[in-house]
């Protein structure tokens, strides 16, 4: 399987060769050639599998360059019970994604399936324990070394350090913005003593970080000296990792592949969403696919008009779901790609016009890019928006009715997918976070904490190891060659 740029300018790559690098050099992202098909004779055989052996036969379609028993190893290693182990009551650590139907009616259930099980509490564990494991083994490989920097607001860097503590030939420089994260997430991230683990608070804002982050990347002699590397969410193996989980939630929500299910999901990056438009573009059965968005509606202002506006930094709202707070999709490249048919000049030209005119627009209307919106529908995607006061109010009452508490980016996803509900097909909403990481609104919606799973208790309490650093980019970079030798 080769791997091409949206933009067409680069040349194909393997799956290993895009594994440890980001966007393509032309500026695009990847995709594979062909969606690889999966038959429903395929669709039977996967329903008996474990989730770690599901994985496996999804993967092998897409990492052909990896030897199956080597991914065998990897799958099985990534998706056990021991790294998923924070399942809640009632639920079964083993299944990994488990499904909890919150209600029934008229054939359409409302259904939450569990991704947040892993060691952050959120779904990026997912795709990122596997990333770990994929990257130690192809490093090892080429007995080579990886330096990851980026930039958090909290749970990207997190699950990446998480993923990555411990791991050979792999060290992590993660910035965040000094005091700007939630008490849980600070601890989380700054407890942990791994060597190879380096928290940078930076004096500023999360922009000032990610700024940070794109100029050391522009710098290429250092870029590759240091052998820097980035874990962001257009990493193309993240994306097919989360393909696995729609796989296994239209499967155990289902006894036949005659019947139809839909998704919502929590969006920011659109990366998360995007696997689910690849899972449907492979066959799968999925009826709509609902992107649910908060006060930064980039997306839902796209799937309700056909125009694609990116936000400037100072136009981005500051959220109780703070992992949705984008300005731009950055994974939204990849749809269009499929919507324009494949037709690269065209996707390269509307994306320069997003950085010289700060969007497009498809709606076919006089003066528009072109009228492909009329298109959208075809690819099953709809979209629902989700403010602070639905956030406060879809976790009081999914509290009330069902029991079950809810974070506040799967508070989100509930309040746009009840705006969905068709009889007769399960509506699954993607859980994309537990409610502990996000105590402050817990507390603001249900006036007591938010559950904690077993050994998160007294997290805030454990030694804590940063460095706290000026917004200067030189700083850093001596820092990090410090610590690499390079
Ligand atoms: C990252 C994140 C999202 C958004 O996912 P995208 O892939 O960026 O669309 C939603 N909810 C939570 C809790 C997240 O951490």
């Amino acid at each position: 399987m080769q791997y091409i740029s949206t933009r067409g300018q680069a040349a194909p790559q393997s799956f290993s060769e895009i594994l440890l690098g980001g966007l393509a050099p032309d500026g695009g992202l990847y995709l594979p050639a062909e969606y690889p098909q999966v038959s429903g004779a395929e669709l039977d055989a996967w329903r008996k599998l474990s989730y770690a052996d599901l994985a496996l036969e999804i993967l092998r379609k897409f990492a052909t360059d990896i030897p199956d028993d080597d991914l065998k190893a990897l799958t099985r290693k990534t998706y056990t019970a021991e790294v998923y182990r924070n399942a809640r009551d009632g639920e079964d650590a083993g299944k990994i994604t488990p499904l909890r139907v919150l209600e029934e009616k008229n054939g359409a259930a409302l259904i939450l399936q569990a991704l947040s099980n892993g060691p952050t509490l959120a779904f990026k564990d997912m795709a990122m324990q596997l990333l770990g494991n994929l990257f130690e083994y192809t490093l090892a490989k080429q007995d080579a070394e990886l330096n990851i920097f980026g930039a958090t607001s909290g749970d990207t860097g997190s699950a990446a350090e998480y993923a990555m503590r411990g791991k050979k030939g792999i060290r992590v420089f993660m910035l965040s913005p000094h005091r700007k994260m939630s008490a849980f997430q600070t601890a989380q991230m700054f407890s942990l003593q791994d060597p190879n683990i380096f928290n940078i608070a930076i004096e500023g804002v999360f922009d000032d970080c990610q700024d940070m982050v794109k100029a050391v990347s522009n710098d290429l002699e250092f870029k590759n000296r240091q052998k820097i590397g980035t874990v962001n969410s257009i990493n193309w193996a993240r994306v097919v990792a989360q393909v696995v989980y729609y796989f296994r939630g239209y499967l155990a929500a289902t006894e036949s592949n005659d019947q139809k299910v839909s998704f919502t999901v929590p969006s920011g990056n659109f990366g998360n969403i995007c696997a689910g438009h690849i899972a449907r573009m492979m066959g799968l059965p999925i009826d709509k696919l609902i992107a649910a968005t908060n006060e930064n509606d980039v997306l839902d202002e796209f799937f309700r008009s056909g125009v694609y506006r990116v936000r400037k930094p100072a136009e981005t709202y500051h959220t109780t779901s703070p992992s949705m707070d984008i300005s731009k999709a950055s994974n939204f490249e990849r749809f269009i790609h499929d919507l324009l048919d494949g037709d690269r000049e065209r996707v390269r030209a509307l994306f320069r016009k997003v950085e010289t005119h700060g969007g497009f627009d498809l709606s076919g209307k006089p003066g528009s890019d072109g009228n492909e919106f009329g298109k959208v529908a075809q690819f099953g995607f709809l979209s629902g928006k989700s403010l602070h006061r639905d956030r406060l109010e879809t976790i009081r009452d999914v509290q009330a009715k069902y029991g079950v508490m809810i974070d506040t980016h799967t508070a989100d996803g509930v309040k746009v997918a009840r705006e969905h509900l068709t009889p007769g097909v399960p509506m699954i909403v993607l859980e994309t976070a537990l409610p502990a990481k996000f105590n402050e609104t817990i507390q603001e919606a249900l006036g007591r904490d938010a559950e904690r799973p077993a050994g998160f208790d007294r997290i805030e309490e454990l030694p804590q190891r940063f460095e706290v650093m000026a917004a200067d980019v030189e700083q850093v970079k001596k820092f990090i060659s410090r610590h690499t030798g390079l």
